[in-house]
């Protein structure tokens, strides 16, 4: 199936708002085994939008992605309607849903001509809810093709396109394709690519994909329906035995939450004495609803005195090695571990750069320690990147070090 998205919006282009429905909705499909053939971000131009749809007719599903608001930029509707010659009219339904929607709370508020433009609707759509604001979906069935006009706002095209929209794309699929994707943890992807492939080999037709998320390695396999089932759950059981308590649980939205629970099965609480992360370690960790039945806390050492004074680290040690330095390190989990009084922990200190670095501890040098009952491992790392994504590695490394401490300990 031809699958193609046209997002809309200067701010797009202008690198103001990162394009995140694109991924979203690729994501969506992808585990879906459904592919978006290509994508094209135009401004907020009539001509430009008209432009990307010639282009792109002919597709079997075209999604719009913004410009279905109220103000004169919000062009998608009038460059839809006017391309395949469809009138636009008020619907009076429409109308009054919006401004149920917005009720006596927003009525002084509501600039003129707002309910107008909201509730104007190209002659012959379907309307798609729209749970989150006031502009909803258009559905337009052109030669056997699905045209989806779908609003801007994350929190609102999220629902409306999986309950909505995705059915109706699934319902047209001629072949299906069924997927399974896992994710690995606290593994290099080379590790892991290695592995997953040792382990499905000898499982006919299956496609397999790897890719390096954020905080964790993502397989993903597809295969034709028909035979897709057997194939399928044949290959979940051999990554299952393959990476054991590696794989993240489905329910686990993120690795550290994955951290959170082995944590709390452990009955172990945790905390984070964090240099170069700033805290980022803690937020990760406290990112899940729950958070207090496995951290307790996290300083934020940045200075050496604090590394000092709080944790304990002593000053012949910073003096002879550094703040960046595996011995730092190893004070800094000491300080968790004994004035604390915490059961398990993780400590970093590094170079994030872009200033800072020397021959010998270049930026991106980060030394990352944690400790478990009966286990601690301190690690120097190098990761290459700018100051967000040196920090961002140094946060999951830590978490993927103390899951690894976590699960060594408990075979
Ligand atoms: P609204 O009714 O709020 O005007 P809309 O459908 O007209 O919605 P836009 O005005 O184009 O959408 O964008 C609204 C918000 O959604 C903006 O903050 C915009 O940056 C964001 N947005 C638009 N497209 C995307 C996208 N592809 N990825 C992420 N955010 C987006």
């Amino acid at each position: 199936m031809n699958i193609r998205i046209i997002c809309i919006g200067d701010e797009l282009l202008s690198g103001d708002t990162v394009n995140t429905n694109l991924a979203f909705i690729g994501e969506e499909l992808a585990n879906r085994g459904l592919n978006v053939s290509a994508e094209t971000c135009v401004p907020d131009d009539l001509d430009a939008i008209q432009g990307a749809i010639r282009q792109a007719d002919g597709a079997d599903v075209l999604i719009f992605i913004g410009g279905l608001g109220p103000t004169t930029d919000d062009l998608t509707r009038a460059a839809v309607a006017g391309y395949l010659g469809l009138q636009i009219r008020s619907d009076a339904t429409l109308r009054q849903h919006i401004a149920d929607y917005l009720g006596e709370r927003h009525k002084n508020h509501i600039p003129d001509g707002y309910l107008d433009i909201q509730s104007q609707v190209i002659d012959t759509a379907e309307l798609l809810p729209n749970d989150n604001g006031t502009a909803p979906g258009q559905l337009i069935r052109h030669n056997n093709a699905l045209w989806a006009m779908l609003p801007g706002p994350p929190r609102e095209i999220k629902p409306m396109f999986i309950n909505y929209l995705l059915p109706k794309i699934l319902e047209k699929r001629d072949s299906v394709v069924e997927t399974l994707t896992v994710r690995v943890c606290a593994l290099l992807e080379s590790q892991v690519e290695s592995k997953a492939r040792h382990a499905i080999e000898g499982i006919p037709g299956l496609h397999f994909a790897i890719c390096i998320k954020k905080d964790c390695i993502m397989i993903r396999l597809s295969k034709p329906a028909e035979s897709a089932p057997q194939a399928l759950s044949l290959a979940k059981q051999r990554l299952a035995k393959e990476f054991g308590h590696y794989l993240l649980p489905d329910e686990c939205l993120t690795t550290a939450h994955y951290l959170g629970l082995l944590l709390k099965n452990r009955h172990l609480m945790m905390a984070t004495a964090e240099s170069c992360t700033g805290g980022g370690i803690a937020a990760a960790m406290t990112d899940t609803a729950g958070s207090s039945e496995w951290i307790v806390g996290g300083v934020v050492t940045y200075a050496n005195e604090w590394k000092m004074n709080v944790l304990g680290v002593r000053e012949e040690t910073l003096q002879r090695h550094g703040a960046v330095s595996e011995a730092t390190v190893h004070q800094m989990l000491d300080g968790l571990q004994q004035r604390f009084d915490v059961q398990a922990g993780v400590a970093v200190s590094g170079i994030a750069g872009p200033g800072g670095g020397t021959p010998e501890k270049p930026v991106g040098t980060v030394v990352i320690g944690a400790y478990a009952p009966h286990w601690r491992c301190v690690k120097t790392f190098h990761f290459n990147g700018m100051r967000d994504t040196v920090r961002q590695r140094t946060a999951n490394a830590a978490i993927n070090l103390l899951i690894t401490g976590l699960l060594e300990t408990q075979k």
